[in-house]
């Protein structure tokens, strides 16, 4: 059987008491009270469909891909290799070879900054033009390159509701100036960013532009063609697929310009002692043993995602950021940091007086699970003057139920702190 044409149906209403009972893990009890998970900008939870095919591949299908005659190493390939075609899809690729397995963001930003500087394509004192709202994920890469002299980062300004402030933003150009790379979501803020305006800017420059869409693929259609954006890069286990695998997307003559990023089986063509010739994309770019289980399971979570109309998934999803939106600003003393115009279910909050900590700890007594911190965007903090907020994160399985325990609970928690 091929994995990626397994049991999910083409069409599915959007049914939230079915859908919620397509994930086992909406059904556990957290000290003792239903879990109500509001933390799926750090990670979403898995459907059946994909835990699973992880189980089914490991069951049926585990063999080394790529080269091998055997049967299984065949069907493994295959799936593997069906599992691309499926991200090409999803995204809207041209090619297949425009689609790299790698590890998550995290992986591909890094790829993206070292590759770039072993090319000499950013040298010391070049300059990659970030945003306020990056996640460390997109400021650390850019910083451990290039030696000592670095390279610099040139930061657009964000407004006090969270939205990127471009009046400047072409002043910000210059020779030096080697890569624009922008966040398309904001985790911490939510903000939805509009990056087809900084593409459009960028390429009158003639800057390439890589967007971060670790936050963007589970909420709206990201299309690469229509965006025109050069690189995108997003993590499986955001969009409802396993931890260790995430995509890096890249038009062809970029990619083809960079060298490898990692060395060892599957990226060569030839080696000898002296010299190694390297493989075609996308094996280029994929070093050693992928993790062909994840690439398969991500596939299948892109296939559950597209049995729903997406309309259905974001317009229940703005209900639920209305309605929490709405909730909490009736509570004494609580600020929204990030109140942008266009934004996904993400709110993060502060409470005069009570510190998020704390309220993260006792809404887990009640089988709420929220962030607190900085979110891996200590910049955001800074900018806000504050040095770590409550983040609510929502996905199309959660409720205006969950949302009403979460207030009651909240509520609760500040008559205690206060
Ligand atoms: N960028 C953004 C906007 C994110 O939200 C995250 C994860 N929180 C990352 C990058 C890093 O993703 P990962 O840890 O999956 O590599």
């Amino acid at each position: 059987m091929n994995l990626i044409n397994s049991k999910i149906p083409n069409k599915r209403p959007f049914n939230l008491d079915e859908i919620r009972s397509d994930f086992p893990i909406l059904q556990r009890l957290v000290n003792g009270k239903p879990l109500v998970y509001l933390d799926n900008a750090a990670t979403t939870q898995k459907p059946d469909f994909v835990i699973e095919a992880i189980k089914h591949y490991y069951d049926f299908e585990n063999a080394n891909i790529h080269r091998g005659l055997h049967f299984l190493s065949e069907v493994a390939t295959e799936a593997y290799e069906t599992a691309r075609l499926k991200v090409k899809e999803f995204l809207n690729a041209l090619s297949a070879s425009e689609i790299i397995f790698v590890r998550g963001t995290t992986e591909a930003i890094n790829l993206i900054a070292s590759t770039m500087e072993k090319a000499k394509m950013l040298k010391p004192n070049d300059e990659v033009i970030i945003t306020n709202m990056e996640h460390h994920a997109n400021i650390v890469p850019w910083q451990l390159i290039c030696g000592e002299k670095g390279i610099k980062l040139r930061v657009i300004p964000i407004n006090d509701d969270g939205e990127l402030i471009l009046d400047n933003f072409e002043d910000m150009f210059n020779e030096k100036t080697k890569l624009v790379s922008v966040v398309h979501i904001s985790n911490s803020l939510g903000t939805i960013n509009p990056v087809e305006k900084i593409i459009s800017i960028s390429h009158k420059y003639n800057v390439p532009v890589l967007l971060d869409g670790a936050q963007a693929v589970s909420h709206q259609n990201v299309d690469v063609q229509k965006l025109d954006c050069d690189f995108y890069t997003f993590s499986g286990h955001k969009l409802y697929g396993p931890t260790g695998i995430g995509v890096l997307y890249g038009k062809t003559k970029f990619l083809d310009s960079l060298p490898p990023y990692q060395g060892g089986g599957d990226m060569i063509r030839t080696v000898t002692f002296d010299k190694t010739t390297f493989n075609d994309l996308p094996h280029k770019f994929e070093a050693g043993t992928p993790h062909i289980s994840g690439a398969i399971a991500l596939a299948i979570a892109v296939n559950y995602l597209n049995a729903f109309d997406l309309n259905d998934i974001i317009q229940h999803e703005n209900k639920l950021l209305k309605y929490a939106t709405k909730e909490l600003l009736k509570i004494d003393g609580l600020r929204i940091i990030g109140t942008a115009k266009d934004k996904a279910p993400v709110i993060s909050f502060t409470i005069d007086g009570v510190h998020p900590y704390d309220v993260g700890t006792l809404l887990n007594n009640d089988g709420i699970a929220i962030r607190t911190g900085h979110h891996c965007t200590q910049p955001i903090m800074d900018r806000f003057k504050i040095p770590a907020t409550a983040r609510v994160s929502m996905a199309f399985y959660n409720t205006i139920y969950e949302i009403d325990i979460l207030i009651n609970s909240l509520r609760k928690t500040i008559s205690i702190l206060k």
